[in-house]
């Protein structure tokens, strides 16, 4: 689960994704909410949809927007099957993404928090791995390749 919008976890080679504020690389449609292929840049600003002739818009969540109901559904029941929850780099202050870790926890899930300041996501987790993500993750990830699964 991820609330960046940059495609950062497609390019690192993960594909089972939620997106919770969309993906800034795809387009759909205001109105019937289908995904365009393409985004024509010769012709109408903002290109119009195939199927309905509504207006195309980048597929990520604006100020003010809801989340995908259907995303939500799946994060949800993603953090209540995970038996480790990783909350990274990220405070989880704003609703309903912060529920996440909580969710994982009142379900069993071990909670690792990694993060350089401490908040509600730290004090909750049952781990916190205090420092930057960019230092922290190169060096776990050392210490599973050496170990295997078994440290977990
Ligand atoms: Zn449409």
């Amino acid at each position: 689960m991820t609330q960046n919008i940059d495609g950062l976890h497609w390019r690192a080679g993960s594909r089972e994704i939620i997106e919770l504020h969309g993906n800034i690389n795809r387009k759909r449609c205001f109105d019937c909410g289908e995904y365009a292929r393409s985004w024509d840049e010769d012709g109408e600003i903002p290109p119009p949809c195939a199927l309905c002739g509504g207006m195309l818009r980048p597929d990520v969540i604006w100020m003010g927007e809801g989340l995908p109901q259907h995303l939500l559904r799946l994060a949800y029941h993603a953090a209540e099957q995970a038996h480790v929850f990783f909350s990274i780099g990220a405070s989880a202050d704003v609703a309903p993404a912060a529920a996440l870790p909580l969710i994982a926890k009142r379900a069993g899930a071990h909670v690792i928090a990694i993060s350089d300041e401490e908040h509600t996501q730290t004090l909750l987790a049952d781990i916190w791995l205090r420092g930057r993500v960019n230092d922290i993750l190169p060096a776990l990830t050392e210490q599973i390749m050496q170990r295997g699964s078994s440290i977990l």
